[in-house]
């Protein structure tokens, strides 16, 4: 597998007017129901600094050194991360060690879960009015994100004003 050419989530917080559509599109995906709490993407309130940031997994792979039961690893198509219900015991060794708190435990299944990039095609990506979120090679993501800033500090496009939270 060539981690050059595979694919994660991106965000551009700059962008996301925290309106949370990219939550209830991925409970919905997964779990068929509209509840932020199975949702696999968190979109963080900054109180104090006034902006909304988006966060998911980044395919780090700390949570497939963790866990005790080896019930973690990492898709062959997409690398994204792949928890077996099977395996799973429920340890959260995994939720501890994710440096970016985006490994979640769902207790009504005592099971961990995380993006899983939706087969290759993620909802939130897909669904984000803002066009906030990118799944892109680091590469590509690197190349927008240089001229959408660009764009963005020219005035180009409006900056989205923060949406309130519950
Ligand atoms: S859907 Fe897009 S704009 Fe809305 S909260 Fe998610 S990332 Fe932000």
């Amino acid at each position: 597998m060539d981690k050059q050419q595979l694919k994660r989530i991106f965000v551009m917080k700059e962008k996301c007017n925290g309106c949370r559509i990219c939550e209830l599109r991925c409970s919905f995906f997964h779990y068929q129901v509209y509840a932020p709490s199975l949702s696999r993407i968190h979109v963080e309130k900054k109180e104090i600094e006034g902006y909304t940031n988006p966060k998911t997994c980044v395919n780090c792979g700390k949570c497939i050194e963790a866990c005790p039961e080896q019930a973690i690893f990492r898709s062959e198509t997409t690398g994204a991360i792949i928890i077996s219900h099977e395996l799973c015991k429920g340890h959260q060794d995994c939720v501890e060690v994710c440096p970016f708190e985006v490994m979640k435990f769902d207790v009504e299944r005592a099971i961990a879960f995380t993006c899983d990039l939706c087969d290759g095609d993620p909802q939130c990506v897909k669904y984000c009015p803002e066009e906030a979120l990118f799944y892109m090679t680091s590469k590509e993501f690197n190349e927008f994100r240089k001229k959408e800033k660009t764009k963005l500090e020219s005035g180009e496009k409006v900056k989205p004003s923060v949406v309130p939270q519950e």
